[in-house]
C-alpha cells in the first residue's frame, strides 16, 4: 500500500484513510473469524471520519440517527471490540479513540497530539517503544502501559497562529 502524506500535510486525500480502513478491517475481521457487526462497522467510520480523536459520547447521536441502540453500553461494547481487534487506539489523555492506520500486528501506540486543533497522528513506534523497554529493563521496572502521547502543535496550527499573532 503506497505511503499517503499525513492528515496535517498537504495532499492529504481523507477519503482514502476512511476508505483504506474500513478495507484493512474487514479484512483483518474476517481472516480472524471475528464478525465485524453493522453497529462496530459504523463506530469505526465515525471514528475515521477525522483525524481527531472522539469520545463515546460523541458517537451517540450519530448512533441514534441510523436508527441504532445509542446507549452508552453498546458504544463501549463496539469500541471494546475494535480496540481489542487493533483498529481502534484509546488516547487515553483525552479520554477518547482514533482509528489505527495500520492495524494488524499488535503495538503500542505512539501519538502526536496538536493542543490546539486535537490532530492526532500515530508514530511507527517501534524505535520509541524499544527505548522505552530497555530503560525500563535497566532498571528493573516491569511496562504495564506503554502508550506515548506526545503534545504540541500541528504546522497548520502553527501557522495560523502565528498569522493571528501578525
Ligand atoms: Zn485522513
Ligand atoms: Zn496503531
Ligand atoms: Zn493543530
Amino acid at each position: 500500500m503506497s505511503k499517503q502524506p499525513l492528515s496535517f500535510q498537504p495532499g492529504h486525500n481523507h477519503d482514502r484513510c476512511i476508505h483504506q480502513a474500513l478495507h484493512k478491517a474487514r479484512t483483518l475481521c474476517n481472516e480472524r473469524k471475528q464478525r465485524l457487526t453493522p453497529i462496530r462497522e459504523l463506530v469505526l467510520q465515525l471514528i475515521w471520519q477525522s483525524h481527531k480523536p472522539l469520545g463515546a459520547y460523541e458517537l451517540l447521536p450519530a448512533l441514534a440517527d441510523a436508527g441504532f441502540n445509542s446507549a452508552p453500553p453498546t458504544v463501549y461494547r463496539a469500541l471494546d471490540f475494535l480496540q481489542a481487534q487493533g483498529l481502534v487506539h484509546r488516547i487515553a489523555s483525552l479520554n477518547a479513540f482514533i482509528g489505527c492506520p495500520h492495524p494488524g500486528p499488535a503495538h503500542q501506540g505512539c501519538f502526536l497530539i496538536c493542543r490546539s486543533c486535537s490532530s492526532t497522528v500515530e508514530l511507527e513506534s517501534a524505535p520509541v517503544q524499544n527505548a522505552i523497554h530497555s530503560s525500563a529493563a535497566h532498571l528493573g521496572f516491569i511496562i504495564e502501559q506503554e502508550t506515548v502521547e506526545v503534545v504540541g502543535l500541528c504546522p497548520n496550527c502553527q501557522n495560523s497562529l502565528q498569522r493571528e499573532a501578525e
